[in-house]
């Protein structure tokens, strides 16, 4: 070794070595999760904000690891994107979405919507369409059950593009709602001209109400600018009783978060749609 290294600098690069090492290894270990059946999906409800029922739920994926244990989304998700690993998980997650709401669609009485997060990598597919098509034909499932949920900062990185995606994937029937609203800065010249059905308020503008006055200014002038639009208003990450008076005061369609239920897998899902008035 040469005498005249730094100190520290090799607890530095062994560090860096080392988690570039553990991303790897869960890079090679995502790669099977899907033929190991290591991916899970667990859903969480969407709540009519007028009559408290359920309207609809969320998927959202797991990766029960066997050699790394519970997963979470934010971890693997963004790896996945950036190995191209996140088309075919995001394809599983469809069909696996689609084959449960089949299973709802006999219990359930009136309309239900089944919600699924879109990478972008996802939405750049052209292939997507077709598999929509195909999915929803071997599920005998309504393709205007399904709402696609994709990021603010995934629509607005290339909006022109995305226009295009998006009515196509409209014209199919899919249901469209930007995810992380007020988060990835808008415009709102855009946000006219996007064919999309609702608004997803991200939780952040949710945390502070009903005290917080920027967060009310927040939330009220989205719930105006999608009354204005003829846009759905979803908003995530209701926790409290407060927060779900001032929401429903403040005029938002549907609510989700713990405050009703957390993400749960299938059969706990089931069980909640009695109690809400659902079955
Ligand atoms: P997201 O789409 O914004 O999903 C909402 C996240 O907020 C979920 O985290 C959910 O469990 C959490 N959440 C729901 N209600 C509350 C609440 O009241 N309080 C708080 N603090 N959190 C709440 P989760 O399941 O860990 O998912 C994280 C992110 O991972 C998602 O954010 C989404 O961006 C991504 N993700 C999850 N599943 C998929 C998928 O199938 N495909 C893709 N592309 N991304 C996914
Ligand atoms: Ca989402
Ligand atoms: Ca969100
Ligand atoms: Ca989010």
């Amino acid at each position: 070794a040469k005498a005249t290294r730094l100190p520290g600098y090799c607890f530095y690069s062994c560090e860096m070595n080392e988690s570039a090492a553990a991303k790897l290894r869960m890079q090679n270990l995502l790669k099977n999760a899907i033929e190991k059946g290591e991916l899970v999906l667990y859903y969480q409800p969407k709540i009519s904000a007028s009559t408290c029922r359920i309207t609809g739920a969320e998927a959202l994926v797991r990766w029960n690891s066997a050699e790394l244990g519970m997963v979470s989304p934010v971890e693997f998700i963004p790896l996945a994107e950036e190995t191209g690993l996140i088309v075919a998980i995001g394809e599983w997650v469809l069909k696996t979405a689609c084959a449960q709401l089949e299973q709802w669609n006999r219990v359930f009485t009136g309309h239900f919507s089944m919600a699924v997060n879109l990478s972008p990598r996802q939405f750049a597919d052209s292939a997507l369409i077709p598999k929509i098509i195909d999915i929803a034909r071997t599920h005998e499932i309504s393709i205007s059950q399904l709402e696609l949920e994709i990021t603010e900062g995934a629509l607005m990185h290339d909006p022109v593009t995305a226009t295009e995606a998006l009515h196509k994937i409209r014209a199919v029937g899919a249901k469209v709602a930007v995810d992380d609203f007020g988060t990835g800065y808008s415009s709102l010249g855009y946000l006219k001209r996007l064919p999309i059905d609702a608004l997803k308020v991200d939780r952040s503008f949710v945390s502070g109400l009903p005290d917080d006055g920027s967060d009310r200014a927040i939330v009220s002038a989205v719930i105006a600018i999608a009354q204005e639009l003829n846009l759905r208003v979803t908003v995530e990450g209701v926790e409290t009783i407060e927060q779900l008076n001032k929401l429903r005061k403040l005029g938002c369609d549907e609510l989700q978060g713990y405050l009703f239920s957390r993400p749960v897998p299938a059969e706990e899902f089931t069980a909640l749609l009695r109690p809400h008035g659902n079955v």
